[in-house]
């Protein structure tokens, strides 16, 4: 369901008002939320959901994230055209739309298989064609490294070593840690060598898996 019309469009406008109301400033990330369709990622049932702020299930246990998560993720990492970004957890892939309509360089890992399948013939049928990646994220892309930014969507039990070590001078790192049911969005900047934390607030986000994530 690839047809985008007036009516999903006047949906995706409210939305972004919205995240505005809630406090999402950055008008690039917000410009990027009013032209990326969300309801192509919804199975038919749900499809009267899609422009809601809300999280709604993907298939194999997993969720799209919900649009002010995504938008506020987004912004705290600070994208600027060119930057080069991992994404952990490709999920739907709409966060992943969300990142390359901001000009990103993006590489995007998916540890479930089937749902990394269906989002790489999908998304490039949108015109988005991210490098895509099957495997644990939670261990980075050492091959790859550096990244200018780094997004982390799934709640991690701690701050991956691998993750911090793999982002550039003057990079950031968005994460959130915590336990099962809750996590602490987190931003982590490499200055000078150094890590920088700041806190935000708490959000609830499927496990992280892996070798430096949740086991099972
Ligand atoms: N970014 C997604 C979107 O826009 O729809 C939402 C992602 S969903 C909340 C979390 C995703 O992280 C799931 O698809 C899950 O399979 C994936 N995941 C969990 N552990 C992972 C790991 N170690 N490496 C890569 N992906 C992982």
């Amino acid at each position: 369901m690839l047809e985008d019309n007036y009516k999903q469009r006047g949906l995706r406008n409210k939305l972004v008002k919205k995240l505005r109301e809630k406090g999402i400033k950055d008008e690039a990330v917000l410009a990027a939320i009013g032209k990326v369709p969300r309801h192509v990622f919804f199975d038919e049932a749900l499809l009267n959901h899609a422009y809601e702020d809300k999280a709604f299930p993907i298939g194999e246990g997993q969720t799209i994230s919900q649009p002010f998560t995504v938008a506020f993720q987004t912004e705290k990492l600070e994208i600027k055209s060119g930057d080069k970004v991992l994404e952990i957890g490709t999920g739907s892939g709409y966060q992943a739309c969300i990142l390359l309509e901001l000009g990103a360089t993006l590489y995007t890992i998916e540890y479930n298989r089937k749902l990394y399948e269906t989002v790489r013939t999908f998304l490039p049928q949108m015109g988005y064609k991210p490098f895509f990646l099957h495997g644990d994220g939670s261990k980075g892309i050492p091959a790859k490294a550096p990244f200018d930014k780094i997004i982390v969507t799934a709640g991690a039990p701690v701050v991956p070593a691998a993750l911090t070590d793999q982002l550039a001078e003057g990079g950031i790192l968005v994460i959130p840690v915590g336990d099962r049911e809750k996590q602490l969005m987190l931003r982590i900047r490499k200055k000078n060598g150094k890590l920088v934390r700041e806190e935000f607030d708490y959000f609830a986000f499927v496990p992280l898996l892996g070798e430096q994530g949740w086991k099972g």
